[in-house]
């Protein structure tokens, strides 16, 4: 799958959620979508659901703003790194960030790192229009 065809799913079924949310306080809304309770209420939200596990080992996740404002992809991307095409990079290049790099290409890895899992994170940023703070995600990169 490609990260565009992720992301557009994603955003699909977000907004799904959050549209029958209506009843709920945005802090509300923000707890109905940690990890605990989403797995028994959403659980086709994510693939990870379905065996109860999560995409980072950390006892407190919250789902609401998966896969993150910070991170930048391109399905076509132009950039090299050395001789690699690199597709997705960290855009506030967390120090818990890394890469994985294959032979001809270089994706990021946010498996590390729980910025945008955080609820202090998630207030800061928080909007009921998830693809309005995901607007910069989908990117050109190029050199
Ligand atoms: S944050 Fe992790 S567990 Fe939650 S929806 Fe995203 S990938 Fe799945």
């Amino acid at each position: 799958m490609s990260y565009k065809s992720w992301f557009e799913a994603h955003a699909k079924k977000h907004k799904a959620i959050v549209d029958r949310l209506t009843h709920l306080s945005d802090d509300e809304v923000i707890a109905y979508f940690d990890f605990d309770n989403m797995v028994k209420k959403e659980p086709d939200f994510c693939p990870l659901y379905k065996e109860n596990k999560k995409c980072h080992d950390t006892k407190e996740l919250n789902c609401y703003l998966c896969a993150c404002p910070n991170f930048r992809f391109d399905d076509e991307s132009a950039k090299k790194q050395e001789d690699k095409t690199l597709f997705s990079l960290c855009a506030i290049d967390s120090k818990d960030g890394s890469q994985y790099v294959g032979e001809e290409a270089i994706h990021q890895n946010c498996s590390g790192c729980l910025v945008p899992h955080s609820v202090t994170y998630i207030k800061k940023h928080f909007s009921r229009d998830w693809l309005a703070i995901m607007i910069k995600v989908p990117s050109t990169l190029s050199d």
